[in-house]
């Protein structure tokens, strides 16, 4: 086995966007299936199209400004993904892709840096806290793991993003007791407890992604 890098290249999130875009197609009738129970259907379908717009994007793209493309996604998404998730997405993106402009690597320390950015961004956008049953719940205990994977040091991209991952998916199934408090679900008031929240499964299936793509790239 050889020694995982310490940094991720541009062709490295590349993968991870490519990744997370076939995961989505995978998954998309699963989200459609989450957002039916406690919204209006259409998550998956959204995810799949912005995705595939993404997919478009990216061909075209040359250079290697990480910073540059996740920008390109993240305004990809903000126009072609229509409800909540669109600008959400898009926006988390957008912060991500503004974090890491100019660099052409990223070490655990900057993906940490990007995501927490991210979400920040999600945050001021939608005002979702934590416990409100939201993709903010998934994406909240990503950036703790990786700041803690950070902080032991002598981990790598991927193995990190495994542990962002972990701790995504816990947050994910955190949801499913949870009483929504924004978006759609949360006009269901107590009935939306007992599903699981969409975005928060689309977004741990982001980090996911980024473990997969990662090992390999
Ligand atoms: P819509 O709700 O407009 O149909 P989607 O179905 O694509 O959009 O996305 C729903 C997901 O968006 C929810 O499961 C939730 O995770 C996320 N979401 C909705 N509103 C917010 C918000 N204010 N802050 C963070 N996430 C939100
Ligand atoms: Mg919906």
């Amino acid at each position: 086995m050889t020694e995982e890098a310490a940094t991720i290249d541009h062709a490295g999130v590349l993968a991870w966007i490519r990744r997370y875009a076939a995961v989505i197609e995978e998954h998309r009738v699963e989200l459609v299936r989450l957002d039916t129970a406690i919204g209006d259907g259409d998550h998956g379908t959204n995810m799949d199209r912005g995705m595939k717009k993404v997919l478009e994007k990216l061909d075209g793209s040359e250079g290697d400004d990480i910073g540059a493309t996740l920008k390109a996604v993240g305004m990809t998404l903000v126009s072609s993904v229509g409800g909540a998730a669109g600008p959400l997405y898009g926006t988390l993106f957008l912060q991500m892709g503004t974090a890491t402009a100019g660099s052409s690597t990223l070490d655990v320390g900057a993906l940490a840096d990007a995501l927490d950015a991210g979400v920040k961004g999600v945050q001021a956008r939608g005002k979702a806290e934590p416990g409100d049953k939201t993709m903010v719940d998934a994406l909240l205990p990503a950036v703790a793991a990786l700041r803690e994977a950070q902080a032991d040091g002598g981990v790598g991209p991927a193995a990190a993003a495994e542990r962002a991952a972990a701790a995504a998916e816990e947050g994910m199934k955190a949801t499913i007791p949870m009483e929504a408090r924004k978006g759609r679900a949360s006009y269901l008031g107590p009935r939306s407890v007992g599903h699981q929240d969409p975005g928060a499964t689309s977004s741990y299936l982001l980090l996911r992604s980024a473990g997969e793509a990662f090992a390999t790239a």
